[in-house]
């Protein structure tokens, strides 16, 4: 097999990237192929061969997939932003369900099972039920923010648009479908000012020219909009701000115009310095009864209406009765901790990024919950803050880790302060199998809850929210103990294993 022979490949499954995962009918060597879903039979040509698989592009369906869908996206082959797309979407609802089953399973040795097929049955260890996912009901125009680069096509004309799958070739396309169709007029209304006044935009390549970004982000209930041009170098004249400004505030409910300044040669999209041209520094936006403020560098959920069931998921897990002291690790700018400030006793919420912080403890301040405490620290680094002040013993700990999961020192220290109930977020269900797997191994935990959400209709990518409780909830936790004693222990342990 080399690259550029043709194949032919029956899909009998999705890759975590999207791709559809298949054998050749000669040879049975499997392939990875883009564009092609779970069901099709299609033609395609190798683009790389490993030892023991390879990627292939497929050109042409010679059997469609009883699940496939066309494309309402003109451009999502070539923005490969959209894996899923043109999958049916109570399909991609179950493939992610599947995903989420398939790594307990594989990764954790867990008897995950859903309501129907064998393959996944409830034989083994820790049997738990994966539930449905919470999909949407109109899996269209979610995401609350859009960055659109700016530059030239390939006929020199200014555009902005997506940078086309892997590359740095810019598409012309301002409409994308998972966003609200207002980002379209947006960028007409900045493109034709840079066309009025003849502003260049940025060039990677010779790293000359002023405008390389656009930031979209949108209040989903507030209707609030904030745009932030990024520029290259502090040459803001060029910019002829005023008539921008004013040709932006046309559109109803803008909040914030800003340009943020980014001379680096980097992919990273935003710099350090922001200027305000016209209103607030951020919007605002709702997630339940509580309000947030969200500036061009705030992190914050992109599905506003996902992430309200994801909270709620994590809320209802969280078994709060108002009693509880409450941990939520990796709090971001501590929305979850707020959610679940409504009905805990005390919520401590732990983040490594400062700025975070200093958002999370604003938004405590505007949604009036006193009763949080925000620190910057590395999540796995909280034991000795704990031996300190028994009173802040966790009743519960929530964990929303980044796709790496937890460090293995944080799984210890749960296990160690043993709270009644973890309630575990995840944005990787291997990882998320991979931690699951050490916290039930020591016997303390039952696993209770599987909850797949939905927060990326169209792409490959799932979200878990577990809950694990305690097996015996009254055990006495001995936080007196030295935890770097425990670590201590348990690591000279590791060494005579
Ligand atoms: N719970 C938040 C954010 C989750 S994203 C929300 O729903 O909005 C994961 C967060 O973990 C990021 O904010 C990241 O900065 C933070 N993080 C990454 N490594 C960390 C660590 N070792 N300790 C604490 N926080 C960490």
């Amino acid at each position: 097999m080399n690259k550029n022979d043709r194949i032919e490949v029956a899909i009998t499954d999705m890759s975590d990237q999207g791709e559809g995962i298949g054998k050749t009918r000669e040879g049975g060597f499997t392939f990875f192929v883009k564009d092609a879903i779970v069901g099709d039979f299609v033609r395609a040509v190798v683009t790389k061969v490993m030892k023991n698989y390879g990627y292939a592009k497929m050109i042409e369906v010679i059997t469609p997939s009883p699940y496939r869908v066309p494309a309402r996206c003109p451009i999502a082959r070539a923005c490969g932003g959209c894996q899923f797309q043109e999958i049916d979407y109570a399909k991609q609802l179950q493939l992610k369900r599947e995903t989420v089953i398939r790594k307990l399973r594989h990764i954790g040795h867990i008897a995950a099972f859903g309501d129907d097929t064998e393959e996944f049955s409830s034989e083994g260890k820790n049997p738990v039920y994966v539930a449905p996912t919470l999909g949407m009901d109109d899996p269209w125009r979610y995401r609350n923010k859009t960055q659109l680069p700016i530059g030239y096509d390939r006929e020199k004309k200014l555009v902005a648009g997506f940078y086309a799958g892997r590359t740095h070739v810019i598409i012309a396309h301002e409409d994308c479908l998972l966003a609200d169709a207002e980002n379209a007029s947006i960028a007409r209304i900045v493109l034709s000012h840079m066309r009025r006044y003849n502003i260049p935009a940025y060039d990677e390549n010779s790293r000359t020219g002023l405008v390389r970004h656009l930031l979209i982000r949108h209040g989903h209930t507030t209707g609030q909009w904030m745009v932030c041009i990024i520029i290259n170098g502090r040459v803001k004249d060029l910019l002829h701000a005023d008539e921008l400004v004013a040709a932006l505030k046309e559109q109803p409910g803008m909040a914030s115009i800003s340009v943020n300044i980014n001379s680096k040669n980097t992919n990273v999209i935003l710099g350090e310095e922001t200027h305000l041209l016209f209103g607030t520094p951020y919007i605002e936006d709702t997630i339940g009864p509580l309000t947030f403020r969200i500036g061009p560098h705030s992190f914050f959920q992109v599905n506003p209406v996902q992430t309200e069931k994801l909270y709620g998921t994590a809320l209802e897990y969280a078994g709060l009765t108002g009693n509880e002291v409450v941990w939520d690790l990796y709090c971001g700018i501590g929305t979850i901790s707020l959610f679940l400030a409504q009905k805990a006793k005390q919520v401590y919420g732990v983040e490594i990024v400062p700025q975070a912080i200093e958002n999370a403890k604003d938004n405590a301040i505007l949604n009036n919950l006193t009763n949080t405490e925000f620190m910057v620290r590395s999540a796995e680094d909280i034991a000795p803050l704990l031996t300190k002040r028994p009173e802040a013993k966790p009743g519960v700990i929530v964990v929303d880790p980044p796709r790496k999961g937890c460090d293995e020192k944080l799984l210890s220290t749960m296990l160690a302060l043993a709270p009644q109930r973890i309630v575990y977020v995840s944005c990787d269900p291997a990882t998320l199998a991979r931690d699951l797997a050490i916290l039930l191994e020591s016997g303390a935990y039952r696993l209770e809850k599987v909850q797949p959400v939905d927060m990326f209709p169209m792409a490959g990518h799932v979200e878990t929210v577990c809950l694990l409780s305690n097996r015996k909830p009254d055990t006495k936790v001995r936080i007196d103990v030295d935890l770097e004693d425990y670590y201590r222990i348990k690591d000279s342990k590791k060494n005579q294993d």
